[in-house]
């Protein structure tokens, strides 16, 4: 149930339960169940169902739905592919899909927030969005009463919305600048005492949550994949499946070889593609102007070890790079052939799958997993509740100055004490 050991993959060594790092190198660690064939949990919701692979001791009540995987007909048919599925993360209430803030962030938040409760210290959360990740804790943390401080870019506060009533321990700081400001306050902020960062794709709680995917996908298809399609921006929702689908292979019941990772960023504002193609980095404005924000990370974990230059390299993966004219046309593509809405980095992934169907770099009978990682806002806006959050503090940070030093933190302090975490 949910029992597992924390081991670096450079050095082998174990790590504390709740560590992010490896004191030896700075390498992703990874967790090893002590389950080694995966049982499903049909007592439980959602994705709890998977509570045997994910790094937790309880289910989080109230929150933490799963996606959906389907085999596709309309997709498959424009692409002339006879085994493609999908997997579905969003709100698509006819397929079964009630993902409330339409994104795979919505399978990293329920279990990164209840395995920070479990450590039992009180600690705020500290997380940097402004997009689906900060819609996907402020969701997860109403419904477990975690303190959570959201650092966003101004620019960004209309994206906040939740469909439960946001809780009263959630702080929200908008900055005045762009999105990097933002990052740099919030790790500035998870620094302090009595405040934690969510880790990224450090935190194992977001990558076997985001692991899900692959597995309810295996067992849906009745075995692993030959390809899986994404798009990404830090990479680790590939990193993710890749590590799924060794805990599957290890299982036994799904075959025996990895998925090829298919990774694709959206040009001209794609490093990993850069890295791993040795073309020049991104120049401009990054990521201004993207069809989607969401696929640009300035520090990807490219080279550490187990991070995605590793997961390429095990699977034999490509990084694909889409311009936006091309993620428009896979956009409209999908919607008419599938009938649902979805976010604009998933026709990201759409048009990669597009290009590797038309260069004959997929092959029409492969087996084929495409993560749509998000869709149904459209749908999820006309049947449930909307509730924006307001911004507590309006924040104008200047890079050198630490967060306690301007009163920043005793002002966070205060709302989150003011209202009490529970
Ligand atoms: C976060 C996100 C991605 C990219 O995820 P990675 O962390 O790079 O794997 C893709 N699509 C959507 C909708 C996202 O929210």
């Amino acid at each position: 149930m949910g029992e597992y050991l924390l081991r670096c993959p450079r050095c082998g060594s174990l790590q504390p339960p709740s560590a992010l790092g490896c004191a030896n190198d700075d390498s992703l660690l990874r967790t090893e169940y002590v389950a080694r064939r995966l049982t499903l949990r049909d007592d439980l919701p959602g994705l709890w169902k998977f509570f045997d692979w994910l790094p937790v001791k309880e289910p989080l009540r109230g929150v933490g739905e799963k996606p959906v995987t389907f085999r596709s007909e309309g997709l498959a048919r424009e692409l002339g592919l006879s085994r493609l599925y999908i997997s579905f993360s969003g709100y698509w209430p006819e397929r079964g899909a009630r993902m409330a803030t339409c994104s795979f962030k919505d399978l990293e938040a329920p279990p990164t927030v209840e395995r920070l409760m479990e450590r039992k210290d009180g600690q705020a959360l500290v997380v940097a969005s402004a997009g689906n990740t900060a819609r996907a804790f402020a969701q997860a943390a109403s419904a477990a009463g975690v303190p959570l401080v959201l650092v966003v870019p101004s620019s960004g506060k209309s994206r906040l919305w939740t469909t439960v009533p946001p809780s009263e321990s959630i702080c929200v700081v908008s900055v005045t600048g762009d999105y990097t400001e933002a990052i740099d306050l919030a790790g500035r902020l998870a620094g302090e005492a009595g405040f934690v960062g969510e880790g990224g794709a450090r935190n194992v709680a977001r990558r076997d949550g985001m692991g899900v995917v692959v597995l309810d996908a295996a067992l849906a298809m009745g075995a692993l994949p030959d390809h899986y399609f994404q798009a990404v921006g830090s990479g680790t929702g590939g990193i993710a499946a890749w590590e799924a689908s060794l805990r599957l292979i290890g299982d036994g019941r799904f075959g025996s070889s990895l998925p090829r990772l298919h990774i694709a960023q959206n040009s001209p504002c794609a490093p990993l593609y850069a890295a791993w193609t040795g073309s020049a980095a991104p120049q401009g404005p990054c990521p201004g102007g993207m069809y989607d924000e969401v696929l640009y990370n300035r520090k990807p974990p490219y080279a550490v070890p187990g991070g995605v230059r590793d997961a390429l390299e095990e699977t034999a993966g490509t990084v694909c790079s889409i311009s936006n004219g091309e993620a428009s046309v896979a956009h409209q593509l999908f919607e008419e052939a599938e009938e649902i809405d979805i976010l604009p980095a998933a026709a990201v992934a759409v048009a990669a799958l597009q290009r590797a169907a038309a260069s004959g770099s997929v092959e029409k009978k492969d087996l084929i997993l495409l993560n749509i990682t998000g869709g149904g806002v459209s749908r999820a806006k006309e049947e449930l509740d909307m509730f924006m959050l307001r911004s507590d503090i309006e924040a104008e940070p200047s890079a050198h100055t630490s967060a306690s030093e301007y009163g920043l933190l005793a002002e966070i302090e205060e709302i989150l004490g003011r209202r009490g975490p529970r």
